[in-house]
């Protein structure tokens, strides 16, 4: 099966693609969703990591301590809500809330202090913002998350997607040591199953890369690394360095905490599997 091709993943019973960047599971897809869901978070349990559920929305003010709208204003989708104001919304229900192409007509909005979740970790330094970590922490979350995208395509680049993480605050050391770990550990995963995965150095997807320090350092110095499928990332492991401890105040042994994150996208997964495997479950390897 050529995967690569909306009309083929159509065929494959359970899977269905709304042209706005999402997909919709039912059926034996739903059930590879959840066991490859329950993979991630047994690596995460053999670091004992406390899981968390966090809510959709981040407040932006939190995102702008690490100048997330500078880098990756690109990305960014926010919730929009009209002007409560009865004039407004008469206003709104008026006029005709759409337009022949589907476009909501707006009226006046309400101010937008939010942002909708654009990688799952993020969650977390928000949460232990102002802590002194006694010991290395790690933790785990499912993130249902929101990139806005130059195109999109089924499973492998969405609107809306998940995102499992694993993620460590420690010092440099025991960060380093449990992101090498847990690649270990992924890396046993794709050799016994033999999906063919590389690892590759990688970049964030800063906007205007080069002309953002942020990238130039990366470049010189990569922190981020990929798991390729084909030419697609369907996970990576980022070492932040003491970037968020720093930004939100997590202190660990007399220093700003360092972090890393073990990232999982679970839709590329699928799209992994469904194009090396085929689209029937007998030919798909355990995942337990
Ligand atoms: P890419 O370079 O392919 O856009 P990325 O570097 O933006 O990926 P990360 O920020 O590392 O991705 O996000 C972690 C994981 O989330 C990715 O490895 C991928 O599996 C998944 N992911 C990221 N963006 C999307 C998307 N738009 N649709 C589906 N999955 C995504
Ligand atoms: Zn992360
Ligand atoms: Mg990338």
């Amino acid at each position: 099966m050529n995967a690569k091709r909306a009309d083929d993943l159509e065929k494959v019973p359970g899977y269905r693609w709304h042209a706005n960047g999402q997909s919709a599971f039912s059926g034996e897809l739903l059930g590879l969703y959840q066991r490859l869901d329950r993979l991630f978070f047994g690596w995460a349990r053999e670091y004992d990591a406390a899981e968390y559920a966090f809510p959709t929305f981040i407040p932006a003010r939190e995102l702008d301590k690490v100048d997330y709208f500078r880098s990756f204003p690109h990305l960014a989708t926010f919730p929009v809500a009209l002007d409560g104001s009865e004039e407004n919304l008469r206003a709104f229900a008026g006029r005709g809330p759409l337009s022949a192409e589907g476009n909501v007509r707006l009226t006046a909005p309400a101010p937008i202090r939010d942002v909708i979740t654009p990688a799952a970790c993020y969650h977390f330094y928000v949460q232990f913002q102002g802590e002194t970590l006694t010991a290395p922490r790690v933790v785990t979350t499912r993130a249902t998350c929101c990139r806005r995208e130059s195109h999109y395509l089924p499973l492998q680049r969405q609107w809306i997607f998940s995102m499992r993480e694993i993620v460590c605050l420690g010092t440099a050391d025991e960060v380093k040591e449990f992101l090498t770990a847990c690649q270990e550990r992924v890396d046993r995963f794709f050799k016994r199953v033999h999906l063919p995965v590389q690892w590759n150095a990688a970049t964030d997807p800063f906007f205007n890369p080069s002309r953002n320090p942020k990238y130039l350092l990366q470049q010189l110095d990569p922190v981020k690394t990929e798991m390729v499928f084909q030419d697609l990332a369907i996970g990576s492991v980022n070492f932040h360095r003491n970037y968020f401890g720093e930004a939100f105040d997590i202190q660990r042994a007399g220093k700003e905490a360092f972090s890393g994150c073990v990232a999982f996208g679970i839709e590329r997964w699928i799209f992994a599997l469904l194009t090396h495997f085929g689209p029937d479950r007998a030919d798909w390897p355990d995942l337990n």
